[in-house]
């Protein structure tokens, strides 16, 4: 009795519709109502199947994929896994340029899922030939029949959260979310949630989050591309070296940059105290939530919706790893200044 079956038909049903989760402990000190909203929920564990299913279907309703056809992207690993889900369930091929600065367990968990990767060096410019803009675009020129999904420059990206992402935050919080909080990569998730938020309630405080070493919250502030804001940095998926048409700069109302080190411990802190294993730029996201509210951001009326991007799993051989932290000088960085002098 096929209908009696209480069953999802693949695993793309999965898709969305991610929980919010109170935040309890991390919060402790700081005045208002905080929830996460946990995307390593999605059965890629990661925001990034929201874009995935939603760019390749409405490419699929344009006639532009028909199966056996070829996706590539350029992915920090979290796209890309989504997109090489997608593939295998709907018969499509994908490849993967990744940049050399994503873990290790991410790009075998990418080639696990049928995906084949192309590993470019991370601190090259964008317009450099081995970049992995560049790579992707040669791919996608030799091969025909393939799609490339462009996710920093890709409309589609928005839309994807304007869709999905938006409506449930709204819906879940019964229209009462006063805050949101999110990272910006390649801006997607930020800019789509936003504009949908923005239209049921223009008072709605749009918080992004930046790394030291990106250009994203310069230019919101100056509308200047600065390259000397531009030094490598640790937190993978969060900020960006170029200025992305996926991120709709006029919804964000601010953005606070975040270091590598505070984020990777509060990264930890958020696993230890609540119980919940998420990725570095969930860390990075609570970590800004903390100076925000030094800055006397929120009160005991605010409800403040906390965008958690991705799965603590996918970090173990980098914040997760003590080893991993104390090669970086994250534990006890005094003592390694001090290390640091007695030895010159
Ligand atoms: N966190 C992680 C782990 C990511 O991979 C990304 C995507 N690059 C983001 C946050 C940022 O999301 P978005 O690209 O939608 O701005």
């Amino acid at each position: 009795m096929k209908e009696d079956i209480k069953a999802y038909n693949n695993v793309l049903g999965l898709i969305g519709n991610t929980p919010l989760i109170k935040l309890n402990k991390v919060t402790e000190n700081i005045e208002g109502n905080f929830y996460a909203k946990v995307e390593a929920f999605n059965p890629g564990h990661s925001t990034k199947d929201r874009i995935a299913l939603y760019i390749i279907e409405e490419a699929e309703k344009q006639g532009i994929l028909t199966p056996g056809d070829t996706i590539i992207e350029t992915t920090s690993g979290n796209t890309g896994f989504s997109l090489a889900m997608v593939s295998i369930i709907k018969g499509y091929n994908c490849i993967l340029a990744v940049s050399s600065k994503s873990s290790m367990d991410k790009i075998d968990m990418l080639r696990s899922l049928g995906a084949k990767v192309y590993i470019c060096p991370a601190h090259v410019s964008a317009d450099d030939e081995r970049s992995y803009y560049n790579v992707a675009k040669r791919l996608h020129e030799e091969i025909k029949g393939s799609v490339y999904i462009n996710q920093y420059f890709n409309q589609l990206n928005i839309d994807a959260h304007y869709k999905t992402t938006g409506p449930e935050i709204w819906e879940q919080t019964n229209g009462k979310i006063t805050h949101l909080v999110a990272c910006s990569g390649t801006g997607g998730t930020i800019s789509g949630a936003a504009k949908f938020l923005k239209e049921k309630n223009p008072n709605i405080r749009i918080l992004g989050v930046d790394a030291f070493g990106s250009v994203l919250k310069k230019y919101h502030e100056t509308k200047e591309f600065d390259a000397e804001e531009i030094y490598p940095y640790r937190i993978e998926g969060l900020g960006k070296n170029l200025i992305p048409t996926a991120t709709d700069f006029d919804v964000i109302d601010h953005f606070m940059k975040v270091t590598d080190e505070e984020s990777a411990h509060t990264t930890r802190e958020i696993a230890k105290r609540e119980g919940l294993f998420v990725g570095y730029t969930s860390g990075a996201v609570m970590q800004a939530i903390k100076q925000y509210a030094e800055q006397g951001e929120f009160n005991e009326n605010s409800n403040v919706i906390a965008i958690f991007p991705d799965h603590g799993s996918r970090y173990m051989s980098k914040v997760f790893s003590d080893e991993w932290m104390n090669e970086q000088g994250f534990f006890d960085t005094k003592n390694q200044e001090e290390a640091q002098k007695i030895e010159i």
